[in-house]
């Protein structure tokens, strides 16, 4: 008795589906791409802040430079504006007059020189000469905002032509002891100066520098553009990036041009700040080709693993289909399509089992074809093999409910296992395959089958052969019965199934 077959379709072993390969492959490679990407922005904000402290670094010592200048030179202006209220001043010739009022601080280069203006705007003092010529700046900037404001300290004016060389004035007012307005004393500083700073530093063509009054007055800008000095950063609608704070950062459009650049501003706080610029395409240019080159890796390798994981799928695949085809061979009978003898084996153990389980009855049909040996001597074993087709295929036409297994069990001997099915019931499902036979084999040389029946509640402890015994048992006695009919068991009264 092969009672140990196990169902194959019970307990299956763990396997790795086509299905879980491509996802868990997708996964990976997603989970490996995210973090990639992570790395390059990680990488690509190292950039950025690199840039921003080279830039912050950059305009505040140009502003550093700047001031210290503006703050020596205002040195001399505050000098000459005290000085000029000694009243020995009247008394001395004009060359002593020059000595004491002019330090040599004013004369350095890039520095113009210092001139005196009384309350009219008349010049009086000049520093490069001891005749100056008659000129009046009534109506500059620089001679009248101290005029109408006596506070003012320092100032500052747009960037101008000043005695021919472009130039920003510096000016401060001369006030007497009473805080009366008696003139103004001025100097400047030429954009040479700015030039030469400039040009001492390693920039790049693109880089900006651009040094503006606390007011947006952009005072100098590299590269230099005359158009574009003396204008206010207040009527530029279309700049977005309104009051940058000291040491902050811009990145974008700027001002001036089109080029997206990064803008920082000095951390300093002078008369003057500057807003050093680098384009983005210069800030980012490494980390791109980084980018570019690690992309493409990334790319090429999450192909590839994809490309594997397809070709693996399709492998695995292949393999489950023949796998399948295997066990459907394996379980079938080829002649007739219905499960073979193992099959059925290992069925009827696993339903018994389950009967017993759940006190459910179960039944089993045992049918033979009737004078076959006649048969196949009269008409042929291939003729013969036809005919066990076709009663086959009435089982299988009469046998419909899932759980039910149709099998060939010998050479013309079919079997017919019925789970929660009373022998009753089995018996008219025996009945309809028996007639289903007959009818069809009307029209051939007629071949009839006779089958015994049998149906049960297993009981602890029993062994299927009980039911295939008994349904054999039924069977013999349908052939001694006179053949073309069923006949159902008599199964000790305890067990059988009403
Ligand atoms: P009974 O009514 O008593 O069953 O008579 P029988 O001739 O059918 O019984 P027996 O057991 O004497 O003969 C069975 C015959 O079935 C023997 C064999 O020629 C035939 N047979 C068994 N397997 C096959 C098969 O696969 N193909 C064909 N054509 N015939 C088969
Ligand atoms: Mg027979
Ligand atoms: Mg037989």
């Amino acid at each position: 008795m092969l009672s140990g077959w196990r169902d194959v379709t019970a307990r299956q072993p763990w396997r790795i589906s086509a299905k879980l390969l491509i996802i868990s492959s997708v996964v990976t490679v997603i989970g490996f791409s995210a973090i990639c990407a992570n790395v390059m922005l990680d990488m690509r904000r190292g950039e950025e802040a690199l840039a921003h402290q080279t830039l912050e670094n950059l305009a505040t010592t140009i502003e550093s430079d700047i001031s210290r200048n503006i703050e020596i030179y205002d040195l001399s202006l505050k000098a000459v504006a005290a000085n000029m209220l000694l009243p020995e001043l009247a008394t001395v010739s004009k060359p002593i007059r020059q000595l004491i009022l002019f330090d040599h601080a004013a004369t350095a280069r890039h520095f113009g020189a210092i001139q005196v203006f009384d309350a009219e705007g008349r010049l009086t003092i000049d520093a490069s000469t001891l005749d100056p010529l008659p000129d009046n700046r009534s109506e500059e900037d620089y001679f009248r905002v101290h005029r109408d404001n006596s506070e003012l300290g320092l100032f500052i004016s747009r960037p101008m032509l000043f005695r021919g060389a472009y130039s920003i004035v510096l000016s401060r007012r001369i006030s007497d002891g009473d805080g009366g307005f008696m003139g103004v004393v001025a100097g400047s500083i030429r954009f040479s100066y700015f030039h030469e700073l400039f040009e001492r530093l390693n920039l790049d063509p693109d880089d900006t520098i651009t040094v503006l009054k606390r007011d947006r007055t952009i005072m100098m800008r590299r590269p230099f553009d005359l158009d574009i000095i003396g204008t206010n950063l207040n009527d530029r609608q279309n700049w977005k990036a309104d009051n940058l704070p000291a040491g902050a950062s811009y990145s974008g459009q700027g001002p001036v041009d089109a080029t997206l650049r990064l803008y920082v501003r000095s951390s300093n706080g002078g008369p003057l700040f500057v807003v050093a610029g680098k384009p983005l395409a210069a800030v980012f240019a490494l980390w791109e080709k980084e980018a570019l080159r690690i992309g493409v890796v990334v790319l090429a390798l999450a192909l590839f693993v994809l490309g594997s994981t397809l070709v693996l799928a399709r492998e695995i695949g292949r393999r489950a289909d023949a796998e399948r085809k295997l066990e459907e061979m394996a379980t079938t009978d080829a002649l007739t399509g219905l499960k073979n003898r193992r099959k059925f084996d290992s069925v009827i153990d696993a339903e018994w089992r389950r009967a017993m389980r759940q006190k459910a009855p179960i039944a089993l049909l045992m049918i033979d074809a009737d004078h076959f040996k006649a048969y196949n001597d009269t008409f042929g074993h291939q003729a013969g093999d036809q005919v066990l087709v076709g009663i086959a295929i009435c089982i299988s036409d009469s046998v419909s409910r899932a759980g039910d297994c149709a099998a060939r069990y010998g050479g013309e001997e079919f079997a017919v296992l019925l789970p929660n099915t009373s022998a009753a019931d089995a018996f008219k499902v025996a009945e309809t395959i028996r007639l289903k036979v007959q009818g069809w084999s009307d029209d051939q040389a007629s071949t009839t089958v006779s089958c015994g029946i049998a149906g049960l509640v297993p009981a602890a402890g029993m062994d299927w052969s009980v039911l295939v015994a008994a349904a054999d048992k039924a069977l013999y006695a349908a052939k001694a019965g006179g053949r073309n009919q069923s006949v159902v068991a008599s199964l000790p009264k305890l067990s059988l199934v009403a």
